[in-house]
């Protein structure tokens, strides 16, 4: 029984903190409606008494029995009275039993949004430590296997530092990426006009390089137009887009930067000629962490999932917004769009 007991309350648990909200809301509810009865019965209760004459009424009629008056009008004050208590314990129970329906809806209201902002927590926590483990774990085997080895030659050691040092590149990325999240959320920014081709042109620059490696043309066509952003900010964004379509492009390809102005608003986009993006893959590759199958399982392209993560919540803390255009073995086009200067 005791078990039995214990098994059913583990069962509810997750209910609890609903159901003591829903109590108090139901309190609060009660305590009102108790209030008004109380009033009620009072005024309703003075104004049957009002029923009994006074002694002046009894001195003016003649042949009057006072006390059969008397009797017969008490009678009827309490009669009125228990029927005025039955009905409002009635209204009470009503009150109650829908009071208690209503405050489980408002207490699941207010906890939902509670609750999933506390499960998505949990969840970037042990995604961040998931991605801490994997580059840890590599570190870790390597050395030991090597310092179990007496026979480790000079040339052998040198190749396990290099890959150590590999992986401890991948976990300095994901930190910085981690904590550019970090410092992004719920930050507010201060809008100024910028000019997006000073934008492009300065994100251009970072990129030129490992272009140059994969032998992609970046091609500049963004108009001279002021938009309402922050510099740094904007030029984050686009670094962040042409990354991607660097990275995931094949060699010998062209990126496209465009610019200007679209349905009463500044827009700058980045278009590649890489693989395109999966239809399951679009609704989650702007979540933390998330990078479509075809990206992990590569060991050429590296990076953590949080590129457009950052991305998005930089481009939303500034007020405007970034959408994605994609088809499948013919590229992507990633467009923030951002209010007029
Ligand atoms: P990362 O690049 O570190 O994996 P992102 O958040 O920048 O993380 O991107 C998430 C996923 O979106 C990538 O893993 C990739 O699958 C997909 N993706 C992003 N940009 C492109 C692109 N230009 N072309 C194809 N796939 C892309």
């Amino acid at each position: 029984m005791q078990q039995y007991v214990r098994n059913y309350l583990l069962r509810i648990k997750p209910y609890f903190p609903t159901l003591r909200l829903a109590a108090s809301y139901l309190g609060v509810i009660m305590v009102m409606s108790l209030s008004f009865s109380f009033v009620l019965f009072h005024t309703g209760a003075q104004e049957i008494g009002r029923q009994i004459p006074n002694s002046g009424v009894y001195s003016q009629m003649t042949n009057v029995d006072q006390d059969i008056f008397d009797t017969f009008f008490q009678a009827r004050i309490d009669r009125g009275r228990h029927e005025l208590i039955a009905r409002l314990t009635l209204l009470n129970i009503f009150v109650l039993l829908g009071g208690a329906a209503v405050s489980y809806v408002l207490a699941r209201r207010t906890l939902e949004p509670i609750e999933e902002a506390m499960a998505a927590q949990a969840r970037f926590a042990s995604d961040a430590s998931h991605e801490l483990r994997t580059p840890l774990a590599a570190i870790q085997t390597e050395n030991e296997v090597a310092l179990r080895n007496p026979k480790l030659s000079l040339s052998r050691s040198k190749e396990i530092l290099a890959s150590n040092l590999e992986e401890v590149t991948r976990l300095q990325a994901l930190s910085d990426g981690l904590l550019r999240l970090a410092r992004q959320d719920n930050q507010e920014i201060e809008l100024r006009a910028v000019n997006i081709s000073d934008i492009a042109g300065d994100a251009i620059n970072q990129f030129i390089k490992p272009a140059q490696q994969k032998n992609i043309a970046i091609e500049d066509k963004v108009r001279p137009v002021s938009a309402l952003a922050d510099h740094n900010g904007l030029v984050q964004i686009v670094g962040i887009l042409l990354d991607n379509a660097i990275k995931y492009s094949p060699a010998k390809t062209s990126v496209w930067v465009e610019g200007g102005t679209r349905n009463k608003q500044a827009y700058l986009s980045v278009r590649d000629e890489g693989p395109g993006i999966h239809r399951q893959d679009m609704p989650h590759i702007f979540d933390r962490f998330y990078r479509a199958d075809s990206s992990r399982t590569s060991q050429q392209v590296s990076g953590h999932g949080l590129g457009l993560a950052l991305a998005e919540t930089i481009a939303e803390n500034m007020g405007g917004a970034i959408s994605v255009k994609t088809k499948m073995g013919k590229g992507s086009t990633f467009t923030i769009t951002l209010p007029l200067a």
